[in-house]
């Protein structure tokens, strides 16, 4: 075992340590502590409960617990484990259900006997029995350094794990093996530069609180495609961007962020049910099995990991299931992929720290969440980025985080918003009217915004088309107008507007309704590529330029555009995600030819 896995092992024996003094829900305080440290995971009571140290004084330390701490009491006994919390990384991540503390759903129900969970449960979060072919592709007397791919295992059909030289270790290679082992099994040797021998197996482990170390950072300038025809064309968010979902209850982020995972052109999907309602996650664990991944055809779970963290279960554990999420998600970015993280809801974990920050009887900030809100929210969104990974074959990888907030009331203004607003570059408003309009997805598009989107000018000149930041910024305008439009019509009728004005609601109405809505639920609608976001978008936008050269003439009459052919072919051609760009020149051209003829 290497020296950096020493220190994080996960099952060792436990050192006996404090006595309990005072139980406080999640909150134990405890004496007898003066040997632990700060971040330290602990059992509590001989019920073996999952805590962790958050703060020590003298002797005394705080204790936040993730398990139901009803029963427990002074006089208790506190054992510590030696090991900050960390999380296993190795091949049998990929299509695992997790609780809070990594440990598998499945797992669990076995060892709880039924479906109710017990506490003080352990379980391996990965299959420590499974053997998986290890490929090598270093030979021995090979120089690597940390971050290196020692091996590759094909850990589902659709994802080749590599096994990476662990942070902290490197050396030369004094043996390699290839066959099948299982992850705790030696698959390398290394003699480090000290001549002390480094056994590598196919298992790391890593402080869920500290980010993955990296080379360094690249500016983002390739877009996430999500097939959101809202998103990828007027919101997008970059690979290794951070985004933001605040909505009110039922504006739609779940179903926003589960369509973000089912469809989004990353490789791996972390998706962290965070404090949710249960029935809503239940939807995620019954559903996502089922589902087909539009880019690779295989299911979405070779390619996903679901961390369940219900709003029943300690609230506690919502910060562990955040920080154990966006490991994980780390883990797979130093291997070369894109990753995507979702996270529903941050919300739910600011309250938890609320809540801790309460009984800790920190200050309170603003409405009683602690003053380092800010500073955690930030740490988490920071942990996105485009990197370059460890290791010297200079692998890109990408992790996007996409983070819902349930501002109560919608009411931005309040802390959870503005602390996740500072952080993130993507804002997709989620507006109650629109939603109670069944407007969906009811992203704001006054309100929302990109600062991502000017970075991409050149990606979709080269692989979409050259007029496209043309088109999605002339849609954007007309949707502005629209609005100061309907605020005059309003106020004084459609009767004062020029058929110019009249023109430009009508086709701001054509965006709404043709490009704009789009309804998760239809497959075929549900996703949109990108190119065909583009010629939808076009099109409208031809009817729109082809207009205008006509409705100024002193004879036009509006109502003719009401009976326009090509007009009608409009939601076929929505429907039609599948669209040559031939089809929409053919669309285009004869609503320029029917336009012209009215004049
Ligand atoms: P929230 O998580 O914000 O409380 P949900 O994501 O659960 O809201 O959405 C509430 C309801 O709105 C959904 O059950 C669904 O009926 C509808 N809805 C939301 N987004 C869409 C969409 N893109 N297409 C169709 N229906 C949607």
């Amino acid at each position: 075992m290497t020296n950096s896995q020493e220190k994080n092992t996960v099952k060792n024996t436990d050192i006996p340590g404090g006595v309990i003094d005072r139980v406080t829900g999640p909150l134990v305080r405890a004496h007898g502590m003066s040997e632990a440290k700060l971040y330290e995971v602990v059992k509590v009571s001989d019920e073996k409960l999952l805590g962790e140290i958050i703060e020590l004084h003298g002797d005394v330390a705080a204790i936040q617990v993730y398990e139901e701490t009803a029963g427990i009491g002074p006089g208790d006994p506190v054992f510590r484990t030696g090991r900050t919390m960390s999380v296993a990384l190795a091949p049998g991540l990929l299509e695992s259900i997790y609780d809070g503390v990594q440990r598998p759903l499945k797992a669990i129900e076995i060892a709880a006997g039924n479906h109710f969970i017990k506490r003080g449960i352990e379980a391996d979060a990965v299959d420590m029995a499974k053997k998986w072919k290890f490929s090598p592709v270093v030979k021995v007397g090979d120089t690597v350094v940390e971050g290196d791919v020692l091996g590759e295992v094909q850990e589902t059909s659709v994802i080749m794990h590599k096994v990476m030289v662990p942070p902290g270790e490197g050396g030369k290679v004094a043996s390699i093996q290839s066959g099948e082992f299982d992850v705790t099994e030696e698959i390398a040797t290394l003699t480090r530069a000290d001549d002390s021998t480094a056994s590598i197996s196919m298992l790391q482990y890593w402080p869920i609180r500290k980010a993955r170390p990296k080379i360094s950072k690249i500016f983002p300038s390739e877009p996430l495609r999500t097939g959101g025809r809202s998103i990828d064309t007027f919101f997008p968010i970059a690979k290794g961007g951070a985004g933001c979902i605040p909505g009110p209850f039922g504006a739609g982020k779940t179903v926003t962020q589960q369509s973000i995972a089912k469809y989004c052109d990353a490789e791996i999907i972390v998706y962290i049910g965070c404090g949710e309602r249960g029935n809503e996650m239940t939807e995620v664990l019954n559903e996502f099995p089922h589902l087909i991944d539009p880019n690779t055809g295989e299911p979405l779970m070779k390619r996903t990991i679901l961390i369940a963290n219900t709003s029943n279960m300690p609230v506690a554990a919502r910060e562990a299931s955040v920080y154990t999420g966006i490991t994980i998600a780390e883990y797979y970015r130093d291997m070369g992929y894109n990753v995507a993280l979702m996270a529903d809801s941050t919300s739910r974990w600011a309250e938890a720290m609320r809540e801790i920050s309460g009984r800790l009887e920190e200050m309170p900030g603003e409405e009683g969440y602690p003053a380092y809100l800010s500073s955690r929210t930030a740490e988490f969104y920071e942990r996105a980025g485009i990197v370059k990974a460890l290791g010297s074959d200079g692998r890109i990888g990408s992790l996007t985080v996409i983070g819902a907030v349930s501002p109560p009331g919608g009411d931005l203004s309040e802390p959870v918003s503005q602390a996740t607003l500072r952080v993130t570059k993507t804002f997709w408003s989620l507006d109650a009217d629109l939603a109670y309009k069944k407007h969906f997805p009811s992203i704001n598009w006054l309100t929302s915004y990109s600062l991502y989107a000017p970075n991409f000018e050149d990606f979709w000149a080269k692989e979409i088309a050259p007029d496209f930041a043309d088109v999605r910024k002339k849609a954007m305008t007309l949707l502005e107008q629209e609005s100061k439009l309907l605020e005059i019509v309003r106020l004084v009728g459609m009767e004062s507007l020029s058929n110019g004005d009249r023109l430009v609601l009508k086709v701001a109405g054509m965006i709404r309704e043709d490009f704009l809505f789009q309804n998760a639920f239809d497959p075929d609608d549900a996703y949109t590529p990108l190119k065909n976001q583009y010629g939808l978008l076009k099109s409208i936008m031809v009817f729109f330029e082809a207009g205008q050269a006509v409705v100024n003439k002193p004879d036009f009459d509006f109502k003719d555009f009401a009976d326009m052919k090509s007009l009608a072919g409009y939601t076929d051609l929505k429907a039609n995600t599948k669209a040559t760009p031939e089809v929409y020149q053919s669309y285009q051209d004869e609503a320029r030819a029917e336009i012209n003829a009215l004049a």
